[in-house]
């Protein structure tokens, strides 16, 4: 197995969670003996202070030719000034669409070990398992006409869905949830908006070709409440693009920190994996930032670019079983409050528990 993988660092934490995640990748493909190979480039506002733009032609040249982008967090404070196009956000927002992906996948899980990092009570997130599928490049984000008018008073923005947009995205949710639960859940606002009557049409006539799979419909604003009070209740949630970044984030607190949270888009010309939090400037260069959202964004670029779903799954369970032994950054001290360790020696312990899963099976097809 080849893989060549961009790794874009970015700013503030970025730098430092890859560095962690390219670590426990690199050990798969020691261990495993595959040729993963890294070729790190510019984003955000380090590619403003070395290149002059936040996306720079040779960062997305690599990127358009690569494997799979691996991505750490883009923004810094000190470009907070500068306008659109020339923000380090910007050059994020350039890359995903030239990648083109349009389903943004981010697995939500109520981790045990950490259960009281979470504002929701234990009885409550237990058993919590979801994977977020997003729309990612339709929507109110990108529908024309939009703009504020010229003396400032008004301005408008345009949700627009095109049936193909909403079959697309479909289809890689009733697929993952034949992997899962068998059930998607298709969030909608249908009872007001346009938009959303074509999204539960069209979301109903896919559901056809998954007789397997069951679904439901459910209206945002009162899914938004289950997703804190019953969330144990949801396997696959479906969702378009402003529901989607909404309720991401509001399913971020069941695991109980930004940290801990990954993401894969998919569906374009190459795969962009990317932990979910931002530069965390806070925090940047003093050993804090929890790395378990990077490395398990590593983990889905083995399971949906290389198919190497045994070795994601190792790596996933490594993430469980160092948490389990008390391994943890501060932002996961919790309401017990434990005692962090530098992220450094987190890295190491899923780099080593990594390492002895995956010797242990190939030990084990030797007998
Ligand atoms: P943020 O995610 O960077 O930080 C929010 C809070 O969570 C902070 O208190 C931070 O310390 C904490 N945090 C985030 N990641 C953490 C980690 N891995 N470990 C421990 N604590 C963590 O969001 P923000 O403060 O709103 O934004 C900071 C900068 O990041 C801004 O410039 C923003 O535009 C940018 N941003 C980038 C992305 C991205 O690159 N995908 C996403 C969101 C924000």
């Amino acid at each position: 197995m080849n893989l060549r993988i961009v790794v874009l660092p970015g700013d503030g934490i970025g730098p430092e969670v890859t560095t962690q995640a390219v670590a426990v990748l690199q050990t798969v493909s020691d261990v495993c003996g595959y040729e993963f190979r890294f070729e790190s480039h510019h984003i955000g506002g380090i590619a403003i202070e070395k290149e002059g733009m936040p996306l720079p032609e040779k960062t997305l040249a690599a990127c358009l030719e690569a494997d799979a982008v691996l991505l750490g967090a883009v923004g810094a404070k000190k470009f907070d000034g500068l306008s659109g196009e020339r923000r380090p956000e910007a050059g994020l927002l350039a890359l995903r669409q030239a990648l083109g992906s349009f389903a943004n996948l981010r697995p939500v899980k109520a981790y045990e070990a950490i259960a009281d990092c979470s504002p929701l009570r234990e009885d409550v997130t237990r058993g919590a398992n979801i994977l977020i599928v997003r729309e990612l490049l339709g929507g109110l984000y990108f529908g024309q006409p939009r703009g504020l008018s010229e003396d400032g008073l008004s301005a408008s923005n345009t949700m627009r869905y095109h049936a193909d947009e909403v079959e697309r995205v479909a289809h890689v949710a009733f697929q993952e949830a034949r992997r899962r639960k068998h059930l998607v859940t298709s969030v909608d606002k249908a009872n007001v908006l346009e938009t959303s009557q074509l999204w539960r049409r069209i979301v109903g006539s896919v559901a056809k070709q998954y007789p397997d799979v069951r679904v439901e419909h459910s209206y945002v604003d009162s899914f938004s409440m289950q997703l804190v009070s019953s969330p144990a209740l949801y396997d696959v949630v479906l969702t378009e693009n402003l529901f989607g970044d909404i309720l991401s984030d509001e399913a971020a607190v069941i695991s109980g920190s930004l940290g801990m949270l990954a993401s894969a888009s998919v569906g374009g010309k190459v795969e962009l994996y990317e932990p979910v939090h931002g530069s965390a400037p806070d925090i940047a260069g003093k050993g804090l930032a929890n790395p378990f959202g990077a490395i398990q964004s590593a983990a889905m670029l083995l399971h949906y670019t290389a198919g190497l779903y045994h070795e994601s799954e190792e790596i996933m369970r490594a993430v469980e079983r160092t948490l389990s032994r008390g391994l943890i950054t501060r932002d996961l001290s919790g309401r017990r409050n434990r005692p962090p360790v530098p992220a450094d020696a987190i890295g190491q312990a899923v780099v080593e528990t990594v390492s002895d899963l995956l010797q242990m099976q190939m030990a084990y097809h030797a007998v």
